[in-house]
């Protein structure tokens, strides 16, 4: 085929090559259903898309927003969402939480059933701003990442007026990460809407002080390599749990914002990367027994 470059930068495929076609080639079979689905194609636009559009890819968004470390609603696996999602009493997640306990008895098929499933959805209402956002299913943003937006802005309003640039100051959220995480919760505008007049909480629960008040206070950490002295039986993760205890941030690499890089001296001379970077930025360096000197009244 010949490929031209048509508009600003995406090529428009021009003709096939026909003379140029080895001799075993196949023909490549069109698709003539949703490959995920299995239902009908829209060939409205040059680019196919499922008749169903979102509500495609609804059953496993649903459940994924049900489950344990989302809105954690007990007893609805699939098999209810695809019943609720046929009698069309849910077309979106914000639908879950207007369902009446007739609807869950109908989707259920027991009375029984249908009163625990409306005591559980009732009990969601009150999930945590991280784990409501994580329901919504914003692309590249998992439990974790929904943890630390949801901690960054406090409440649903802040993160639906936060820009791309806003949004990258969030740990992780990368320039080219940014503006997908705003389009999309933007284009949820509607179901976030519709969370918010079903009485769904929109606000992340604020740390305990006492934590704000610690020998770490407003101190970011960065720990690496093997411990010793004091720590020497500790993981990673454990001296990262550490930190958050004594008031501090734990993050995994060295930047402008980083108080303190927790480091064993080198074995061997060479210093790690991420000792070389402090030493770049003036970040101070804390052997593990200094660390552990300055978070005495946490440790134990
Ligand atoms: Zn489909």
């Amino acid at each position: 085929m010949t490929v031209y470059k048509a508009g600003d930068i995406i090529p428009r495929v021009k003709a096939a090559v026909i003379g140029l076609r080895p001799a075993g080639a196949q023909e490549v079979p069109l698709p003539t259903a949703c490959p995920n689905c299995g239902g009908e194609i829209n060939k409205d636009q040059e680019r196919w898309r499922c008749a169903k559009g979102t509500g495609c890819a609804l059953p496993a968004l649903i459940e994924y927003a049900a489950g344990r470390d989302m809105l954690d609603i007990d007893g609805l696996g699939r098999t209810y969402v695809n019943a609720l999602i046929e009698s069309g009493d849910v077309t979106d997640v914000a639908d879950l939480f207007t369902l009446t306990e007739e609807q869950l008895t109908a989707a259920s098929g027991s009375a029984k059933r249908g009163a625990k499933l409306a005591e559980q959805i009732a009990a969601a209402r009150s999930r945590p701003l991280s784990r409501v956002f994580c329901a919504l299913g914003v692309l590249g943003t998992g439990r974790s990442m929904s943890r630390r937006i949801a901690a960054h802005f406090g409440t649903m309003d802040a993160v639906r007026q936060a820009d791309a640039s806003e949004m990258q100051e969030v740990e992780g959220i990368g320039p080219e990460k940014a503006p997908v995480i705003v389009e999309q919760v933007a284009s949820l505008a509607r179901v976030i809407d519709k969370l918010a007049a079903a009485g769904v909480n929109m606000t992340e629960p604020r740390q305990p002080q006492a934590a704000a008040e610690g020998p770490l206070a407003g101190r970011t950490v960065v720990v690496t390599g093997k411990m010793s002295g004091p720590l020497a039986d500790m993981g990673r993760s454990e001296v990262n749990a550490l930190v958050e205890k004594a008031g501090g941030r734990a993050a995994s690499s060295v930047n402008s914002k980083t108080t303190y890089l927790v480091c064993a001296p080198s074995a061997n001379g060479k210093p790690s990367s991420k000792a070389v970077k402090a030493a770049e930025l003036g970040v101070t360096v804390l052997t593990p027994e200094a660390f552990a000197e300055l978070v005495s009244d946490c440790l134990g």
